[in-house]
C-alpha cells in the first residue's frame, strides 16, 4: 500500500511544480507587500475614485448646465423682446402721439381715450402680456389695457417715480422689474418715450408677468433664476426664492429700494449661498451652478442650478464598486498568500513526516537487518551445533552398535578362519573340491562383512543437506540392516512389509536413515524391560504424504514424559546410556524435510512414533 503522506507530498510537489511551470507561483513576500499596499491604498483610492467620479460628473453637469442656460436665456430674451415690441410699435404710432399731445384729450374718460383703451386691451390679449398702458408727460396712466378691471385697472395711477418712466422722460427706453403698485404682482416693465413736436409727450409701457416662463423652466428639472444687478432674485421656478438675495444688501441700498418701492414691502432676505470651488451651496443644498449675465444692459444674470444627487449616487456607486473590486483583489491576494503559506507549512510538515518516517523505517530496517543477521548467525551456529550433535549421536550410536557389529564381524571372521584352516588341511589331503567350496564360503563371508562395514561407513558419512527423492523401503531396510544383529540378540520379532510399489519421499537419504535408526533403537530400548518384544514398521500413503510408523511392545511413554519428549537432553535412560538428543535431533531433521514427527501410546500397548514425509513423486 502506498503511504498516504508520501502520496500527498508527491501530489503537492507535482502541483507545486505545475504551478511554477505555469508561471503563476507568486513570490510570497511580494504578495504580502501587495496586500499591505492594498490595505493602505483602499480607503485612499476609494476616496479619490469617489472624488474623481464626482468631479467628472460635476464637470458634465456644468456642461449640461451651460446648454440649459443658453436655452433658458434665449427663451427669456425672446419673451422680453416680444413684450418690448408692443411699446416700440405703439410709441411711434401717430394716434398715440396725438392723444398725448392734444391737451384735453388725455382725459381717460373721453371717447378717444376709451377707444384707445380698447385697442390696448385687444393688443394685450392677443400678445399675452399682463398690461399695456399709456402715461402722460407727468407719469399718470391715462389709458390701459385693464381699464375695465375695476380696482386692478392702472388708469389714474401715478408712476412718475418709477425709474423706467423717468428714463422715457429723458428720451430713453426704460426697463424695470418691480412689484406692481396695484396688484402687487411682480412683473417686467418696458417703457418707450412717445415723441411729440416739442419732445417727449408721454410714454407707452408694457408689463410682462413671467409666470408662464417660470412654469416652462420647471419642466427641465433644474432650478433656474434671474438675479438683478444687486443679486435679488426676480424670476425663478422656485417661488419661495423670489425676492431673496444671493448677496447681502447694504442698508443704503435697502433704503433706496424701499423708497423706489421696486419690491413693494418685500423683506428681501438672504438666501444663504456658499460658493465652493465646484459646488455652490444654496439654502443647505449643493448644486453645480452656472451663471450668465444677459447680453443687454439690464444687469440681469441668469442662473441654472444642476441637481448633483444623481451624480453623487453614481460616484458613490463607483466608489463602492472600487472598494468591492479592491476587496476582491485583497481576498484573492490573501488567499494566495495564505495558500502559499499553508502549502509551505503543509510541505514542511509533510517533509518532516516523511523524513521522520524514513528515519523510522531506516531504523527498523537496520533493526531487522541486525535481527536477521543475528538469526542467521545463531541459525548457522545452531546448524553447525546440530550437525555436530548429529555426528556425536551417530558416534555414540556407532559405539553402542560396535558390540553387535563385533559379533556380526567376528562370526564371519571365525568362520573364515576355520574355513581357511580347513582349506590348508584339505589341500594337504588333496581334497581340492572341498577346498574350492571352503574358499567360496570365505568369499561369501567377506562380502557380507563388506556390506556391514559399507553400511557403517554410510551411517558415519556427513549428509549433503540437499533434499532428494529417497526410496522409503531402502531407507528403512538399511536402518534395519544396521540394527539387525542387535535386534536379533535382544530376541525382537520384527514385522516389516515393504510397500507394494516403490515409494519415494523428499528427504536426505543419510539423515532419514539416522532418524529411522533413532526410532528403532528407542523402540529396542523400550522393550528391554518387557519379555515380549515385537517391533513393527509400517508405511501408509495419505494423499501427498507418506506415514512411516514404528511401533514397539514396550511400556509406552510415561504421561509426564510426553510433553518433553522432543526437548533436547530429555532422557529417562540411566546416565551414560542416553543423551536425550535423539528425538529432538530427529524432529529437527524431519522438519527440515518439510515433514513432522509425532509420538503416541498405542491403544493396544506400546509406543508408536510416526514420521510424516512429503511424497517425492507427488510434487
Ligand atoms: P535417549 O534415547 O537418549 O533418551 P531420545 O531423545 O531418543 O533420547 O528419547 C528421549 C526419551 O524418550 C527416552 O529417554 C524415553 O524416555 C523416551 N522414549 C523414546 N522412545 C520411546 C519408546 N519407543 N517407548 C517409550 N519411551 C520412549
Amino acid at each position: 500500500m502506498v503511504d498516504r503522506g508520501v502520496l500527498e507530498n508527491v501530489m503537492l510537489r507535482r502541483f507545486g511544480i505545475a504551478w511554477r511551470l505555469a508561471g503563476r507561483h507568486p513570490p510570497r513576500l511580494l504578495l504580502i507587500g501587495l496586500l499591505g499596499v492594498l490595505v493602505i491604498a483602499v480607503p485612499w483610492v476609494t476616496l479619490r475614485t469617489i472624488e474623481w467620479t464626482e468631479h467628472q460628473a460635476y464637470e458634465q453637469l456644468a456642461v449640461q448646465g451651460r446648454d440649459r442656460l443658453t436655452l433658458y436665456g434665449v427663451a427669456l430674451q425672446s419673451e422680453l423682446a416680444r413684450s418690448r415690441n408692443i411699446p416700440v410699435v405703439l410709441s411711434s404710432d401717430r394716434e398715440v402721439a396725438e392723444l398725448l399731445s392734444d391737451q384735453g384729450r388725455d382725459d381717460p374718460t373721453n371717447q378717444h381715450m376709451i377707444a384707445f383703451d380698447r385697442r390696448l386691451e385687444s393688443l394685450s390679449a392677443s400678445l399675452g402680456v399682463a398690461a399695456v398702458y399709456m402715461l402722460n408727460q407727468q407719469g399718470d396712466i391715462i389709458a390701459s389695457s385693464n381699464w375695465q378691471k375695476g380696482s386692478e385697472s392702472f388708469v389714474g395711477q401715478h408712476l412718475g417715480f418709477r425709474p423706467y418712466f423717468r428714463a422715457t422722460r429723458d428720451g430713453r427706453e426704460g426697463r424695470y422689474y418691480a412689484v406692481g403698485s396695484t396688484a402687487r404682482e411682480p412683473g417686467y416693465y418696458i417703457a418707450m418715450p412717445v415723441w411729440g413736436a416739442a419732445g417727449v409727450v408721454g410714454a407707452i409701457a408694457v408689463k410682462t408677468v413671467m409666470d408662464e416662463l417660470e412654469r416652462g423652466w420647471s419642466g427641465g428639472g433644474e432650478r433656474v433664476f434671474v438675479t438683478e444687478r444687486n443679486g435679488i432674485i426676480l424670476i425663478t421656478n422656485t417661488p419661495q426664492w423670489r425676492f431673496r438675495t444671493l448677496t447681502p444688501l447694504s442698508a443704503e441700498l435697502r433704503s433706496e429700494l424701499r423708497t423706489s418701492r421696486q419690491f413693494g414691502n418685500e423683506p428681501l432676505p438672504l438666501l444663504g449661498v456658499t460658493a465652493g470651488a465646484v459646488l455652490t451651496n444654496i439654502a443647505g443644498t449643493d448644486y453645480v451652478m452656472v451663471s450668465q449675465p444677459l447680453p443687454d444692459d439690464s444687469g440681469w444674470t441668469l442662473h441654472v442650478l444642476m441637481d448633483i444627487r444623481e451624480a453623487q449616487a453614481r460616484a458613490h456607486d463607483r466608489g463602492l464598486l472600487t472598494v468591492a473590486a479592491m476587496g476582491l483583489a485583497i481576498l484573492v491576494l490573501y488567499f494566495l498568500v495564505h495558500r502559499g503559506r499553508m502549502m509551505h507549512r503543509h510541505n514542511k510538515e509533510l517533509e518532516q513526516r516523511v523524513s521522520e518516517r524514513t528515519a523510522a523505517l531506516v531504523a527498523s530496517n537496520r533493526r531487522l537487518t541486525d535481527e536477521v543477521t543475528e538469526r542467521m548467525r545463531v541459525e548457522d551456529g545452531l546448524k553447525s551445533k546440530q550437525d555436530e550433535l548429529v555426528q556425536a549421536v551417530k558416534l555414540a550410536a556407532l559405539g553402542q552398535m560396535s558390540a553387535g557389529m563385533a559379533h556380526e564381524i567376528n562370526q564371519p571372521l571365525a568362520a573364515i578362519r576355520s574355513y581357511a584352516d580347513n582349506a590348508v588341511t584339505l589341500l594337504r589331503l588333496g581334497r581340492h573340491d572341498t577346498v574350492r567350496d571352503n574358499l567360496s564360503e570365505i568369499a561369501g563371508l567377506t562380502e557380507r562383512m563388506a556390506r556391514i562395514t559399507g553400511q557403517l561407513k554410510q551411517f558415519a558419512r556427513k549428509s549433503s543437506g540437499e533434499l532428494e527423492a529417497v526410496g522409503v523401503a531402502h531407507a528403512i531396510e538399511s536402518a534395519l540392516a544396521l540394527l539387525a544383529a542387535s535386534l536379533r540378540a535382544d530376541g525382537v520379532t520384527l514385522a516389516w512389509t515393504p510397500p507394494a510399489t516403490e515409494l519415494c519421499v523428499l528427504a536426505d537419504g543419510v539423515r532419514l536413515q539416522q532418524v529411522m535408526i533413532n526410532l528403532l533403537r528407542n523402540a529396542q530400548d523400550a522393550m528391554r524391560a518387557v519379555a515380549e518384544r515385537r517391533l513393527s514398521v509400517e508405511v501408509a500413503v495419505d494423499a501427498g504424504l507418506v506415514h512411516i510408523s514404528v511401533r514397539d511392545s514396550g511400556r509406552g511413554i510415561a504421561a509426564d514424559a510426553m510433553a518433553q519428549l522432543f526437548d533436547p537432553f530429555f532422557t529417562t535412560k540411566p546416565a551414560g546410556e542416553g543423551l536425550g538428543l535423539g528425538l529432538s535431533i530427529s524432529e529437527g531433521i524431519v522438519k527440515g524435510f518439510g515433514g513432522g514427527l509425532s509420538a503416541a501410546n498405542h491403544p493396544g500397548g506400546g509406543a508408536v512414533f510416526t514420521l510424516i514425509l512429503r511424497r517425492a513423486d507427488a510434487e
